[in-house]
């Protein structure tokens, strides 16, 4: 299948490892130039250079209120357009519901969740004026099915989900798709730090390939949907 995506341009953040390295490699490989940003500068310049198309990396904290307009920014004077979202950041602290602090909860909802709103608010003018764009937050599977030990990440995320749901609809007819990729346990650092069991971990590059598909032409009609990539590991109906 053709997802016809060359010569798109993508802006994909916290990419430098692990979900975002792999959306940025799947996205490179179907030919469209990537922007990429992570923290670490190094870390970041590494994994650019085994990506096989254009690529810009970009060292920031995506986090940080600026960060996404000078990402965008970056993108546009570099490849002259933005057509393609992947917004991603590091995720919360493990915490129990009753143990979050203010200032905890004050960071996750501004890492999970304002911060996609941010990369959005600035990368949807140049979608809408291209009449094309594609645009994938990377959430998790708690959106659907809260985790015990994960109760940040709980909070934020479906904040996430909720604001995401009627901005789809309202972003649809200007040919723009927007939409949540839901993972479940994938073998990335993140999760190794974490202790999860590792019995059935999902592969990060067939994670990146899913978001490359959401990012394509043909998936033109998938809008404002919650996309699990959980290997059956949630078990509601929704
Ligand atoms: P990871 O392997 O730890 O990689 C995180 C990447 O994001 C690194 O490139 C890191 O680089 C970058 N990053 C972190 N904070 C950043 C910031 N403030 N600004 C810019 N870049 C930042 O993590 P992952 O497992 O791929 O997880 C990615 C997201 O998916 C997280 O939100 C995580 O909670 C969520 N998730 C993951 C899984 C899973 O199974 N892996 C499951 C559910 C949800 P620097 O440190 O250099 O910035």
């Amino acid at each position: 299948m053709d997802l016809g995506i060359a010569g798109k341009v993508a802006l994909v953040t916290a990419a430098s490892k692990g979900l975002g390295l792999a959306a940025a490699r799947a996205l490179s490989e179907e030919g469209a130039r990537v922007v990429m940003c992570a923290r670490d500068p190094d870390t970041l310049a590494r994994a650019a250079a085994t990506l096989p198309g254009e690529v810009l990396a970009v060292p920031a904290d995506v986090t940080e209120p600026a960060a996404p307009g000078a990402l965008v920014a970056a993108a546009l004077e570099r490849f002259g357009g933005l057509d393609i979202l992947v917004a991603n950041a590091g995720g919360p602290p493990q915490a129990r519901a009753l143990d979050v602090t203010d200032e905890q909860i004050s960071q996750a909802v501004n890492a999970n969740l304002v911060t996609s709103v941010r990369l959005v608010r600035e990368s949807l003018p140049h979608m809408r004026a291209a009449g094309w764009g594609r645009i994938c937050l990377i959430t998790s599977i708690s959106v659907k099915q809260p985790i015990p030990d994960l109760a940040l990440s709980n909070l934020a995320r479906t904040g996430l989900w909720a604001w995401a749901k009627t901005a789809a609809a309202d972003v649809f007819a200007s040919g723009v798709t927007l939409n949540l990729v839901c993972p479940g346990l994938h073998a990335t650092d993140r999760v190794l730090q974490l202790g999860s069991p590792r019995d059935r971990l999902g592969e990060p590059a067939d994670f990146g390939r899913v978001v490359a598909f959401l990012c394509s032409a043909p998936a033109a009609f998938i809008s404002g949907s919650a996309v699990s990539v959980d290997g059956a590991a949630s078990s509601g109906l929704l």
